[in-house]
């Protein structure tokens, strides 16, 4: 299979090139040059485990990949998953399911991405002759650095290092990256906010002083983030999935369309729906929830995206994003594929903080999907009343998701069976969840996630219990001047 670039200004490569440079050289994200339709291999998909399921629908896109390795790697990352199986459906009432997607090793869905992609970075550079170390650089808000940490920790050929804002993540999100093992990672805490890292790891990136020097050393930079189609391709595997669950328990039948309920930041998730639809799983509705940060709800009413505004943080942090990259690969598709048109929005959104899209590309655009956006009040109010209704407890994205299935519902009179996607546990966020449960707060996340587990008898994830006993093996605070530097060390040079 090839993969195009969407603003079509450079060439086509095959998907482990596209993995391996991330980004096209154009700037573009790499799209695959068709969707391969797999309707027909349903009724087939429905015996096999997580692992089986993913395989089949990475190799449709993944041609030049071995694909009994393909097998053995889906294998070693779901098996990291609690009860090996990487995600669960859970039913609430009778239309009702949640899709857990937060049994993975740091707590997040961003794990069922990241245990994967090690392997099919390092196969990529094989598979293109890169013989070269491999450095990810991250630059994190938080819940990426530690599934990326934790993905590639003692990969082979691979190392990381992860910056993060010195005050501006989470204490368990600290304490998750501080105390990470493995042999060939490196954290380091920046004095500054996220946008300074991220500054930071763009101008490495783009550096030919620095990527000659790392050369020279034998070492080659890659990125680990959710435009990569690495990162894309192993979340399209949980919506058939779950689909195919809902069919084998006989809460639907095979060929019945539903609807995907997705808390949504820079449209990774989403977009994994999107393509799993082109690939031919009957879905019904894509419903984006997003919080106060509702530039995708009104894209998706006006048909202008407009990132000129308020930036607020929220209780469901992943999702505090005004550029949702992902999205190009959206509106490409959404254009016929107009690389000219594609492209010229994206200079728009670069120099104008904006774009606008027809009312045709619009209203095709609601044809699949729903958008709408939660407040913060309401996502505590939903915590507590999924627990009161259905004594289930989730955490401040998935209740975002919640709520806006609820309007959703409201608005449209929907009656398909939705299933909405469940993105991180709620003891990554205790303190909040304990809140919005009992209405007592406390400052410490372990004895919220405690009095948590004393109030809803919900069990506490071992990574979270672990946390507190394990060795810190990372101080290094810098200024943000010093990144170049504390990467050299890092390689030994
Ligand atoms: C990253 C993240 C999201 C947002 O996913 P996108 O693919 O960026 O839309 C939602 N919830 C959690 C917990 C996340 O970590």
């Amino acid at each position: 299979m090839k993969f195009i670039s969407t603003r079509g200004k450079s060439q086509a490569q095959n998907a482990a090139e596209a993995i391996v440079k991330g980004l096209a050289d154009d700037g573009g994200l790499f799209v695959p040059e068709t969707f391969p339709d797999v309707e027909d291999s349903l009724e087939s998909m429905l015996a096999m485990d997580y692992a089986e399921r993913a395989c089949f629908v990475l190799k449709q896109y993944l041609t030049e990949y071995d694909e009994k390795e393909l097998l053995d790697a889906c294998k070693k990352a779901y098996g990291k998953f609690e009860d090996n199986d990487a995600a669960p459906v859970v039913k609430l009432d009778e239309k009702l399911f949640i899709l857990e997607l937060f049994h993975g090793p740091t707590l997040a869905f961003k794990d069922i991405a990241l245990t994967l992609l090690p392997y099919l970075l390092r196969k990529g550079c094989d598979i293109s002759g890169i013989k070269e170390e491999v450095l990810i650089l991250v630059a994190t808000s938080g819940d990426t650095g530690k599934a990326a940490l934790e993905g590639f920790k003692d990969a082979e050929g691979i190392k990381i290092n992860v910056f993060f804002p010195s005050e501006g993540v989470s204490d368990m999100q600290k304490l998750q990256m501080c105390t990470q093992e493995g042999e060939n990672v490196n954290v380091v805490a920046v004095k500054g906010n996220f946008d300074d890292c991220q500054t930071a790891v763009k101008n490495i990136f783009s550096s030919k002083e620095i990527n000659a020097k790392l050369k020279e050393n034998g070492v080659i930079l890659s990125s680990a983030n959710s435009i990569n189609f690495g990162r894309l391709a192993p979340q399209i595997a949980y919506y058939f999935s779950a689909y195919l669950d809902l069919v084998a328990s006989k809460e639907i039948e095979l060929g019945d369309k539903i609807d995907f309920v997705v808390p949504t930041g820079n449209f990774g998730n989403i977009l994994a729906g999107y393509y799993a639809k082109q690939m031919g799983l009957p879905i019904n509705k894509l419903v984006c929830a997003s919080n106060s940060n509702n530039v995708l709800t009104e894209f998706f009413a006006e048909g202008v995206y407009d990132a000129n505004r308020e930036f607020y943080k929220t209780m469901s942090p992943s999702m505090d994003i005004l550029v949702s990259s992902n999205l190009e690969r959206l509106i490409f598709e959404m254009s016929g594929r107009n690389t000219d048109l594609t492209e010229s929005r994206m200079a728009d959104l670069k120099k104008k903080g904006k774009y606008s899209i027809t009312e045709e590309e619009k209203n095709d655009i609601s044809e699949v999907f729903f958008a709408d956006y939660t407040e913060e009040e309401d996502c505590l109010e939903t915590i507590s009343a999924v627990f009161e209704e259905y004594g289930y407890v989730c955490d401040p994205h998935t209740a975002v998701a919640v709520s806006v299935a609820d309007a959703y519902v409201g608005y449209t009179g929907a009656d398909a069976p939705t299933v909405i996607l469940s993105t991180a546990s709620p003891y990554k966020f205790s303190q909040n969840v304990l809140k919005a449960i009992t209405g007592k707060t406390t400052k410490d996340a372990f004895n919220a996630a405690d009095r948590l587990y004393e109030q809803t008898a919900t069990p506490i994830p071992e990574n979270i219990t672990a946390l507190k006993t394990k060795e810190k093996r990372f101080n290094e605070v810098i200024e943000k001047t010093q990144t170049v530097d504390a990467i050299m060390r890092f390689i030994g040079k």
